[in-house]
């Protein structure tokens, strides 16, 4: 059997190539992708922004159907009993457990994350990215069973932005009462405010998109503030510190503008965290004053990516609290796979928030 995947020849140049559908390594399996999002990181590659990929297949937000099990899978990675017709998520990058920060314990920071992602559909077993018919999960990417409960909308995004943040949220400490800034009602900014909700924080968003922050209180956030309003950051600092009694306990940062980061630990109170994660892409910088932060005892923690295990807990979220908040939503538009050029293009050119390609049988 032939399957086809889309793939970037350069950036902005996009064909199609067809390869057969491998048969699974032991402890591997391959799936028929339903549906994968267009990503923000995605449109940063397919607009030539990327430092190093430049070519070959794109996308990881996906949801898929188990097509082969290689030999000796039979569960999970949380044990659950999985059987060829199930329906699964997996995440996109490896832990190898080989390399310095994995033998730290530091798992989300794999020196060889990408080992199987970045690798050109040429090479077998081709189906290394997920705007393809088919998705081939090696033994050591993690993966799980999607519960019925939860939507292939829903799961698609699990992957990237909800597990990313949930992972965030713990790793900054949140605990009950805090008060949390989110920066940036982003794909990341939306669920963080979800998730930061049900973990009994007062939710405060920062945005300068209306739409967005309409989103954001449909998310959980309890205020939102919106930047035209609030043009300067000495007015943001003072509403923050108005509605926090001082500065918020935590703050997020998902806004991806390096601005946002000297911000952050001004919207703080003494002894506050910045957990920094949507400024992915170095070369640019900013004026910042670390005497400020350190007088303040300000704390900071960079991040990318999650320890696998996040996207067991972001489906248990799913299952607990999506009916609580309009996760359906988030993605604003579907095409066909053979329309990926349209969906790049409308994505880039902010035409949609977020596109989402889907294939026949999806739901
Ligand atoms: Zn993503
Ligand atoms: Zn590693």
């Amino acid at each position: 059997m032939q399957g086809q995947i889309a793939v970037m020849m350069a950036p902005g140049q996009l064909a199609f190539q067809d390869y057969p559908v491998p048969d699974p390594a032991p402890g591997a399996l391959v799936v028929r992708v339903l549906r994968s999002n267009v990503c923000g990181s995605e449109i940063h590659i397919w607009c030539g922004h990327h430092p190093t990929k430049r070519s070959g297949g794109l996308g990881h937000e996906a949801v898929g159907i188990i097509e082969k099990l290689g030999a000796g899978v039979t569960t999970d990675h949380a044990g659950t009993p999985v059987h060829e017709g199930d329906r699964v998520v997996a995440t996109y990058f490896i832990h190898c457990r080989r390399c310095p920060p994995c033998q730290r314990g530091q798992v989300h920071l794999c020196d060889n994350a990408y080992t199987y992602w970045g690798r050109q559909p040429a090479d077998d077993p081709h189906f290394h990215a997920t705007f393809a018919t088919h998705w081939y999960i090696h033994s050591a990417q993690m993966f799980y069973k999607v519960p019925d409960a939860v939507s292939d909308r829903a799961a698609a995004s699990a992957n990237c932005a909800q597990s990313q943040v949930y992972f965030g949220l713990e790793l900054g400490q949140a605990r009950l009462g805090d008060r949390i800034v989110i920066q940036g009602a982003g794909g990341l900014g939306l669920n963080a405010a979800a998730i930061a909700r049900e973990m009994g924080a007062e939710v405060i968003v920062i945005d300068a998109v209306a739409a967005r922050l309409a989103e954001a209180k449909c998310f959980g956030a309890h205020h939102v503030i919106d930047m035209n309003a609030y043009p300067t950051v000495e007015d943001r600092v003072a509403v923050v510190a108005q509605l926090t009694g001082g500065g918020a306990d935590l703050c997020l940062e998902v806004a991806g503008v390096v601005d946002a980061y000297p911000e952050a630990i001004r919207l703080l109170r003494p002894g506050g965290m910045l957990v920094a994660m949507g400024i992915v892409n170095p070369g640019k910088t900013v004026p910042f004053d670390p005497g400020y932060a350190v007088r303040r005892g300000i704390s900071t923690i960079a991040t990318v990516r999650y320890p696998g295990a996040y996207l067991k807990k972001s489906l248990d979220f799913l299952v607990r609290y999506a009916a609580r908040y309009p996760f359906d939503s988030l993605l604003d538009r579907d095409y066909p796979l053979d329309q990926i050029l349209q969906a790049l293009d409308d994505s880039a050119a902010r035409r949609v928030t977020r596109a989402s390609i889907v294939m026949p049988g999806a739901r």
